[in-house]
C-alpha cells in the first residue's frame, strides 16, 4: 500500500511539517528546553524497551523514570559501535517494532576485521517510513535559509544509492510512493560511483540549480568543468557532506563552478542532517532533533568551546533508538550558547567539524592533532594562488613518517608554481608546526586511489597508526 495513503503515516507527517520547520526560530528558550525535555523522556521509555539499551541501563541501575529531562541524559551509559552491531537485528529495536515494516540502514565499514575480531564492521540501524519522512522536513528548514523553492528548485544529488545505503532506502521507500501525487522532475539522483564524465554529462542535460554531493565528487567534477567540460552546468549553489572539505578542495570547487558551497553534517544513524553550514560559515546544530555532547578520551564531558568526541542523541524518529551514541567518531566544539550573526536561533559549533577521529596524526612529542588541523598544505597552494594540484593525501605511516602524495594537473605541469616550489614551501610548513623529528615525503603520484577497503574516494588524511591505537582502547 502506498504509505501516503495511510492517514496514520500522513497526518502526523503534516503536522510535523507545519511544525518542524520553524521550530528552532518560534520558540523562546524556555519552551525550547521542555520541548526537547520531553521528547527525550519519549525516546528514553521507548529505548528501555529495546534489549541493547535495557540490558546497559539495567545493569547501571538506570530505572524507566530516571529521566526527566536532558539534565538527567549523564546517568545514561554510552551506547558504541560494537553495542549496536553486535546487538543486530532483535536487540537494537523494541520487540513490538514490526520488522517487516523497517527499513534497514547501514553505514560504510571495511571488511577486514582488523581487532578485537571486530574492527570498524558496518552498523546496520532500523528505521521507519514515518521517520524517513520526519528527517526529510529538516532538508526544508536548511533549504528556506538559503531562500530555496522546493518545487521550483532543480536538485540534483549525486549519492549513494546502494542497497542498505540511506539515499537509496529513502529513495525505495519515499519518493517512489511520493510521486503518484507530487512531481519530482525537479529532482535527479545519480548514483556517485559512476564515471565523472558521465554525472557531468547528465547535469548538462538536467541544468540543476543545487547540486549535493560529497567532497571528493566535487573536486572530481571541478576538475572536469576546469578542462572545458559541463560548460552548461551553472548551479547557484552547492551542498555538501559525507567527509571532510578542506579549504583548497573548496576553493578548488567554488571557483570552477563559480558559485558557493555550504557543509552539512550527517551520519546513517542520525536519519536527517544534524547541522549545516549558514551563510556566515558557522554551522547550526538542529538542537530540537538532536543532543550533541562532547567527551575527552576518558569520556568525560568537555567544556563547550573545547573539543572532544561526539556523543549524539536522537530526540526524535522510530526504530532503533540513538541515545549517547559513541559510534560516529568526529571531532567536534561545542558552542558557548554565541549566535550567529545571520539571524538563525539555533545553537552554533564552536568550530566547524574537524573529522574523524580514527584519522589524528599522532606525533613524537605527544601531540594528537585532528585531521582538519593537519592541511598546512591547503595555506600553501591557496597562498600561491595554484589549481596545480588536483589532488592531494596525507599518509601517517608511522609516528615519525608522513607521506605526502600529490597528484598533479597534467595540463598545468608546465605552468608556475613548480613541483619542486610547491614541494619546498609544503616541507617548510610542516617543519615550522610539527618540527624536525618527523620524515616527510612529498610524492608525485599517477593517481590516488579509492579506498580499496570500502570503495569510498580517499579520505584527505589517513593514518595507518590509529588502527594499532584504536585497537588497543577497544580491546581493553
Ligand atoms: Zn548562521
Amino acid at each position: 500500500m502506498n504509505p501516503f495513503l495511510n492517514p496514520r503515516i500522513i497526518i502526523p507527517f503534516i503536522n510535523n511539517y507545519i511544525q518542524d520547520p520553524k521550530r528552532l526560530e518560534r520558540l523562546n528558550p524556555k519552551e525550547l528546553e521542555k520541548y526537547r525535555d520531553k521528547a527525550l523522556k519519549k525516546i528514553f521509555s521507548k529505548a528501555y524497551k529495546v534489549p541493547v539499551y535495557k540490558n546497559k541501563y539495567k545493569k547501571s541501575g538506570i530505572n524507566p523514570n530516571d529521566i526527566q529531562g536532558i539534565k538527567d541524559i549523564i546517568k545514561l551509559p554510552f551506547i558504541s559501535r560494537q553495542d549496536l552491531s553486535e546487538n543486530y537485528p532483535d536487540g537494537v529495536v523494541s520487540p513490538d517494532f514490526d520488522l517487516d515494516k523497517g527499513h534497514i540502514i547501514c553505514t560504510g565499514g571495511t571488511t577486514t576485521k582488523y581487532c578485537c575480531n571486530s574492527g570498524s564492521d558496518p552498523v546496520c540501524t532500523y528505521t521507519d517510513t514515518p521517520s524517513l519522512l520526519r528527517g526529510s522536513i529538516i532538508t526544508t528548514r536548511e533549504n528556506r535559509f538559503h531562500n530555496l523553492n522546493m518545487r521550483n528548485t532543480r536538485f540534483a544529488h549525486i549519492g549513494n544509492f546502494n542497497p542498505y545505503k540511506f539515499d537509496e532506502v529513502f529513495e525505495k521507500n519515499v519518493i517512489k510512493y511520493a510521486k503518484t501525487f507530487v512531481s519530482f522532475d525537479n529532482y535527479y539522483n545519480i548514483q556517485a560511483s559512476n564515471k565523472t564524465h558521465e554525472i557531468i554529462e547528465k547535469l548538462e542535460t538536467f541544468k540543476p540549480d543545487v547540486i549535493i554531493s560529497y567532497p571528493a565528487i566535487f573536486q572530481d567534477m571541478a576538475y572536469l568543468k576546469r578542462k572545458g567540460f559541463g560548460n552548461n552546468v551553472k548551479p547557484k549553489l552547492l551542498f555538501v557532506g559525507g567527509a571532510m572539505l578542506d579549504n583548497y578542495t573548496r576553493n578548488y570547487v567554488e571557483t570552477a563552478f563559480n558559485c558557493r558551497m555550504f557543509n552539512t553534517y550527517s551520519s546513517c544513524e542520525s536519519g536527517a542532517e544534524i547541522a549545516f553550514e549558514c551563510t556566515e560559515g558557522n554551522w547550526h546544530i538542529h538542537s530540537d532533533f538532536f543532543h550533541l555532547e562532547a567527551v575527552d578520551e576518558n569520556m568525560e564531558l568537555v567544556n563547550p568551546g573545547e573539543r572532544g568526541r561526539l556523543v549524539i542523541t536522537k530526540l526524535w524518529g522510530t526504530g532503533t533508538p540513538i541515545i549517547r551514541y559513541t559510534g560516529m567518531e568526529d571531532w567536534i566544539t561545542l558552542g558557548n550558547g554565541e549566535k550567529c550573526s545571520c539571524g538563525l536561533k539555533s545553537p552554533i559549533f564552536g568550530r566547524p567539524v574537524e573529522g574523524r577521529i580514527l584519522s589524528n596524526i599522532h606525533l613524537p612529542d605527544g601531540r594528537s592533532i585532528p585531521p582538519s588541523q593537519f592541511l598546512y598544505i591547503t595555506d600553501v597552494l591557496n597562498k600561491l594562488k595554484t589549481f596545480k594540484v588536483k589532488k592531494y593525501q596525507i599518509i601517517q605511516n608511522t609516528i615519525d613518517e608522513i607521506d605526502i602524495l600529490i597528484e598533479i594537473d597534467e595540463d598545468q605541469r608546465n605552468k608556475e608554481p613548480s613541483f619542486n616550489e610547491i614541494s619546498e614551501k609544503i616541507k617548510k610548513i610542516y617543519k615550522e608546526n610539527i618540527g624536525t623529528n618527523v620524515k616527510l615525503n612529498i610524492k608525485e603520484v599517477n593517481k590516488i586511489e579509492d579506498d580499496t577497503e570500502t570503495g569510498k574516494p580517499a579520505p584527505l588524511v589517513v593514518s595507518n597508526i590509529n588502527t594499532i591505537e584504536s585497537c588497543k582502547r577497544k580491546c581493553k
